[in-house]
């Protein structure tokens, strides 16, 4: 296949790899033209501009930071719905708000370009792996004719619904994750000052009905898991910014539907103390350091 692909950040980078892998063509764009030339030096051709890279392509992804990047891509002036010809398929795997994304479909439909969004989760290390899991939203012979390019770069491809619904499943997964590990912290670090070991304590969880991904997977409290970002002073992992990008995607969403999300709103601002306290680029699983006072152990 002959693909385009803009934004060749953090993931974009290993995604491209993936398909250079698969024998496809590659033309890559980025604003930023070091990220071009990486890619240049794998294989890739550099595109000149966002309407250079839908030229002579089957396909055409996206992967960029937010949803007004996302706007400005597609419905900009010489963006992909301008220049894009007919027929080109468009997957967009940015995380977004589910509204944009169903605005930016409706646009790509009326000019005849099927468009699916796509969001990932498995964050760097899955796209290095080829291992990621897509979660799309689309018609279902749009989610068809882009599964055989998303299995180039992930493992699980997921048809979640009509346009936008990629999107849905993607933040209110990690609305559930960020709750999740939030109250993990929580009991993890009252259960140490009452006075229990913490590694004796994630033990009984874990054969409890406390038990979950973040307590038995993803411990945030140093010590107790080999191998996690607690081990290593909560670097690499998911970004605590990321995190709360993604709490504040859903929790806007959840406004716009008139839906409580008591708890989510919550720990949306608890990322939002984190990263103001200076956390932000460190894993999220550090949002722990909110209940320890002093060092962590
Ligand atoms: P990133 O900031 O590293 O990369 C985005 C790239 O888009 C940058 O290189 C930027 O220069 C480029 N870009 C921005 N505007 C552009 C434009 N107008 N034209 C061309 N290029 C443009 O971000 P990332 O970490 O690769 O994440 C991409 C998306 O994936 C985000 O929506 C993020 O929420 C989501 N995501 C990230 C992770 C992760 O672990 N990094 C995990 C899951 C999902």
């Amino acid at each position: 296949m002959r693909i385009g692909f803009i934004g060749l950040g953090h993931m974009g980078n290993p995604m491209v790899r993936n398909l250079l892998k698969h024998k496809h063509t590659l033309k890559v764009y980025d604003v930023v033209p070091d990220l071009v030339r990486k890619m240049v030096d794998q294989g890739g051709k550099a595109a000149e501009s966002i309407a250079d890279t839908a030229k002579d392509v089957d396909v055409v992804i996206t992967m960029l930071p937010s949803s007004p990047h996302v706007r400005s891509v597609y419905m900009g002036p010489s963006g992909l719905i301008a220049s894009a010809p007919p027929g080109t398929l468009l997957i967009d795997s940015s995380t977004i708000d589910p509204l944009t994304a169903r605005e930016v479909e409706m646009d790509t439909r009326a000019k005849n370009c099927p468009m699916v969004d796509a969001p990932v989760s498995g964050g760097v290390g899955g796209a290095e792996a080829g291992t990621l899991t897509f979660m799309v939203g689309g018609e279902k012979a749009d989610y068809e004719a882009a599964r055989p390019i998303l299995e180039c770069m992930g493992k699980n491809i997921v048809h979640c619904g009509g346009p936008g619904n990629g999107q849905v499943a993607k933040i209110c997964n990690n609305m559930m994750l960020a709750i999740e590990m939030i109250a993990t912290s929580e009991g993890m670090t009252l259960a140490a000052k009452l006075g229990m070991d913490p590694k004796v304590f994630a033990g009984i969880v874990n054969t409890s009905s406390g038990r979950c991904w973040s307590s038995d997977t993803y411990n945030p409290y140093p010590g107790v898991l080999d191998g996690v970002p607690a081990s290593r002073g909560y670097s690499g992992g998911f970004g605590s910014d990321l995190m709360l990008k993604d709490l504040t995607l859903v929790t806007d969403a959840a406004k716009s539907a008139r839906h409580p999300v008591l708890l989510g709103a919550i720990a949306q601002q608890v990322y939002q103390k984190h990263s103001a306290d200076g956390n932000g680029g460190k894993d999220f699983s550090s949002v722990i350091l909110q209940y320890m006072t002093g060092s962590p152990p």
